[in-house]
């Protein structure tokens, strides 16, 4: 799923930082370092980043899948 805006808890803006949080996974800075610098100190904000995982591109052949079968049952009743 997308990552939530704000953090379920507290309400800190948490989005903005996803991206940079995502390229950070590359270097060999432990978790912890990583969300230290970006700024993200409460835990319940940490448990936001940290346990978010991207299914978009998972999903998004069903949605293909479907719209396909939607446009054949459609050209069907024709
Ligand atoms: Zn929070």
């Amino acid at each position: 799923m997308l990552i939530p805006i704000r953090c379920f808890t507290c309400g800190n803006l948490i989005a903005d930082k996803f991206q940079e949080y995502n390229e950070m996974q590359e270097s060999s800075q432990s978790q912890e370092e990583i969300l230290g610098s970006l700024g993200v100190e409460r835990y319940c904000c940490r448990r936001m980043l940290l346990t978010t995982v991207e299914t978009i591109q998972q999903v998004i052949p069903f949605y293909e899948a479907i719209q396909k079968r939607r446009v054949d049952v459609q050209s069907e009743m024709k």
